[in-house]
């Protein structure tokens, strides 16, 4: 596909509006702080696979429904003291910048699986394991947003091609398609669940998500209810983020380490709820300031960055039913921004990490090609 082309993909996609989640009752804020995880990064496992095979349900005696647990809107580690605290790594309170991409994905299942699921959100299996056979094959590997928290607070930089794999939403393909393409590569990632949804058709189960977690995957907040808690109270805000991460604790036995806004919404006092919980170390956007595509077949020179997407609503697979697709967005104009984007993690700015939105369009070349100027 040609660059043009691919870019007005990508913007239509990013331009996608979705409806927004319910809102809960406030609740009781009262949180305090504690520890962080320093989950050591898999090393990667370049594997060429055939078609991707669904992952069986799992098979152990079923666990307890995350709804039959009491909700309880802290994030203090006391108030799921059977589940363990985020932990703090030994600081050398050494000041590091990482340029690590995070790669942004939503949905990894068949169309025909999809429903009413946005398409730029739903890569096909297929395209999702040769988009990681070509990483694979480029020497990356995977760390969690984990551990890139305890990284940047350790101050210790992970290893060359280390790149973090996201999950927003909690569809049940996370663990049916997305596992196990994962597992045939070594690779792990950060699946940021909605945990007022679990349990629910087309959404992990609580034996899914402890699954993960015990497969090595990092299992992250997106709010109890996928609420925008920029445009929200202060008071539901926190409930959303501390009801989630609890719910999350008594699941799965850790507390999570890492939040990522619905829908992109955020804001100074967002960012100052989620540093509230203690257990946070980052927290992701739902898109990065411009993404980069390749230059145009026979141009000169390396990447260069395309416009910058809307700052718009993120779209959503989760909109209501009949929701309609975007209409095609304009080609961007050529920009003259540097050739690789700002996507810098740093201590000061670990609540507003962007990430890279990868779309069924992606093609694996071109992955390779965005990863390239992070290396
Ligand atoms: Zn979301």
């Amino acid at each position: 596909m040609k660059a043009p082309a691919v870019v007005a993909c990508v913007v239509a996609t990013v331009l996608l509006v979705a409806a927004c989640g319910a809102t809960p009752a406030p609740a009781t804020p009262g949180a305090t702080t504690l520890a962080i995880p320093s989950a050591a990064p898999l090393a990667a496992a370049p594997s060429a696979i055939a078609a991707p095979t669904p992952t069986p349900e799992p098979t152990a005696t079923p666990g307890p429904l995350a709804a039959s647990y009491p909700i309880v809107a802290s994030c203090a580690a006391s108030a799921v003291p059977e589940a363990a605290p985020v932990t703090t790594p030994n600081t050398s309170k050494k000041a590091i910048a990482l340029r690590v991409p995070i790669l942004m994905y939503h949905r990894i299942v068949p169309v025909a699986e999809a429903g009413d699921s946005m398409p730029g959100l739903v890569v096909p299996p297929e395209r999702f394991a040769a988009q990681m056979d070509a990483l694979a094959a480029a020497g990356w590997h995977t760390i969690t947003m984990a551990t890139l928290g305890a990284d940047l607070q350790a101050g210790v930089e992970p290893a060359a091609k280390s790149f973090v794999i996201t999950f927003d939403d909690g569809y049940d393909d996370g663990y049916t398609y997305a596992l196990p393409i994962l597992q045939a590569h070594g690779y792990v990632a950060t699946y940021y669940v909605i945990p007022g949804r679990f349990d629910k058709h087309a959404f992990l189960t609580s034996d899914h998500v402890r699954a993960l977690a015990g497969a090595g995957m990092e299992i992250g907040d997106h709010t109890l209810n996928h609420v925008p808690i920029g445009m929200r109270p202060i008071a539901t805000a926190s409930y959303q983020v501390e009801a989630a991460a609890a719910r999350i604790a008594q699941v799965t036995g850790q507390w999570p380490a890492s939040f990522a806004y619905p829908f992109g919404s955020q804001s100074a006092r967002a960012r100052q709820v989620v540093a509230a919980c203690g257990q946070m170390r980052t927290a992701v956007i739902e898109a990065p300031p411009k993404v980069i595509v390749p230059a145009s077949p026979g141009a000169s020179g390396g990447p260069t960055p395309s416009a910058a997407p809307s700052a718009a609503p993120s779209a959503d697979p989760s909109a209501s039913p009949g929701a309609t697709p975007a209409p095609p967005a304009p080609t961007p104009a050529p920009s003259k921004r540097p050739a690789f984007p700002p996507v810098f993690e740093t201590w000061a700015n670990r609540f507003e990490l962007p990430r890279l939105r990868i779309s069924p369009s992606v093609s694996p070349e071109w992955l390779v090609a965005m990863l390239a100027p992070y290396a």
